[in-house]
C-alpha cells in the first residue's frame, strides 16, 4: 500500500464502482468511496473502506476530502446511467453526469490532482457506421446520456492540454455479470439492461422477458452486443491508473471483448446456465436500439495490455445468476 496515492472513487457504492473498489483493494490500492447513496448501497463498500456520502458535485466537500484523504488519483464512476430517462430528464443527466463532473475535474485542477479515470460509455458513438467500431470512428450520440458523458470526455481532452492533468476515459460497452466470489453485483431497483432482466426472470423475480425486435439485420434477427464482465471492466481502470502513475498519456480507451452476441444467443446462455426455459416474449423495437454495438479492442490491448479473464458468455451469465440468486435470497 505505501508509496502509492490514495484512489477516490466516486459511485463506489455502484455496480461498477463496487467492483472497481474491490479491484483495487486486490491491487494494493487504498481507496476512499464517495457516493450519494441516491443509486448505490451503503453495503456495497466493504468495511475498512473509509466512505463518504455526499454528491460529487459539491465543490466544498470535494476540496475537503481531495486534500484529507492526499488523493493521487480521481476515479469518476458516479452518475445516471438509463438512457430512456436520460430522454425524459436531460437536465437531470447534465447536472447529475455534466455538469457534477465539470465541478470534480475543477476541484481535481485546483487541489492538483493529476490522475483521472473516467466511466464513459459507448453510447458516445450513436449507431456507427463501421464495426467493430474504434475510438477514432465518430461521435454522434442519439441521447441525452451519451452526449452528457461526451461532454465531459470533451472537458477532460481540454483541462489536459491546458492543466497537469493527465485522464483515461473508458468507454464501457454492455457491461454484466458479478463478481465470482460473489462480494459485489448489481442492485437497480429498476432493471433495464438484457442480462439483468433475463437473470430476474430465471428467479423468478419477473414473469417474462421481452425480446425487443426478431427483424434486425443480424445473423438471426435480434440485436448484437458486445458483453463484458464487469471484473474485466474494473480490472482494466486499475490498469488505466497504472498507466497514468506510470507517466502515460492520456486516452480514450473502448471496454469490450469485440465479439458480440445477439440477444438471443444471450437468452439462450440464460436457459443453459439456469438449467430451464425462460418465458421469452417478442415485443416491438426499442426506440434507439443500434442493431450492432462491437468494440475494436486493439487500442486497449495496446496501451494497457488488458488480458480479460473472463471473456466467455456462460461465466458472465453465471456469475449474474448467481448475484440474482443471492438478492432473491435476501443476501
Ligand atoms: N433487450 C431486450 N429486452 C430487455 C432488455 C434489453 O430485448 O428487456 C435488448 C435491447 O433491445 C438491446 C439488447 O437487449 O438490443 C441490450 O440492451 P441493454 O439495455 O442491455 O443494453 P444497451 O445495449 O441498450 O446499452
Amino acid at each position: 500500500m505505501s508509496g502509492r496515492a490514495t484512489v477516490l472513487v466516486t459511485g463506489g457504492a455502484g455496480y461498477i464502482g463496487a467492483h472497481a473498489v474491490l479491484a483495487l483493494a486486490g491491487a494494493g490500492y487504498r481507496t476512499v468511496v464517495l457516493d450519494d447513496l441516491s443509486t448505490g448501497r451503503r453495503a456495497a463498500v466493504p468495511d475498512g473502506i473509509p466512505f463518504i456520502q455526499g454528491n460529487a458535485g459539491d465543490p466544498d466537500l470535494l476540496a475537503d476530502v481531495l486534500e484529507r484523504h492526499a488523493i493521487g488519483t480521481v476515479m469518476h464512476f458516479a452518475g445516471s446511467i438509463v438512457v430512456p430517462e436520460s430522454v425524459d430528464k436531460p437536465l437531470a443527466y447534465y447536472r447529475n453526469n455534466t455538469l457534477n463532473s465539470h465541478a470534480l475535474i475543477e476541484a481535481c485542477v485546483r487541489a492538483g490532482v493529476s490522475r483521472f479515470v473516467f466511466s464513459s460509455t459507448a453510447a458516445v458513438y450513436g449507431v456507427p457506421e463501421r464495426l467493430p467500431v474504434s475510438e477514432d470512428s465518430p461521435t454522434l450520440p442519439i441521447n441525452p446520456y451519451g452526449r452528457s458523458k461526451l461532454m465531459t470526455e470533451w472537458m477532460l481532452r481540454d483541462t489536459a492540454a491546458a492543466h497537469g492533468l493527465r485522464f483515461m476515459a473508458l468507454r464501457y460497452f454492455n457491461v454484466a455479470g458479478a463478481d465470482p466470489q460473489g462480494r459485489a453485483g448489481q442492485c437497480s431497483p429498476v432493471a433495464t439492461h438484457l442480462i439483468k432482466i433475463a437473470g430476474e426472470a430465471a428467479v423468478g423475480k419477473r414473469s417474462e422477458v421481452l425480446l425487443f425486435g426478431d427483424d434486425y439485420p443480424t445473423h438471426d434477427g435480434t440485436c448484437v452486443r458486445d458483453y463484458v464482465h464487469v471484473c474485466d471492466l474494473a480490472d482494466a481502470h486499475v490498469a488505466a491508473v497504472r498507466h497514468l502513475e506510470n507517466g502515460g498519456e492520456s486516452g480514450i480507451l473502448n471496454c469490450g471483448y469485440g465479439h458480440g452476441y445477439s440477444v438471443r444467443e444471450v437468452l439462450d446462455a440464460v436457459e443453459r446456465v439456469a438449467g430451464h426455459p425462460l418465458p421469452v416474449r417478442i415485443a416491438p423495437r426499442r426506440a434507439g436500439d443500434p442493431p450492432e454495438l462491437v468494440a475494436s479492442r486493439e487500442r486497449i490491448t495496446d496501451t494497457l495490455n488488458w488480458q480479460p479473464q473472463h471473456d466467455d458468455l456462460d461465466t458472465i451469465v453465471r456469475t449474474a445468476l448467481a448475484w440474482e440468486r443471492r438478492l432473491a435470497d435476501g443476501g
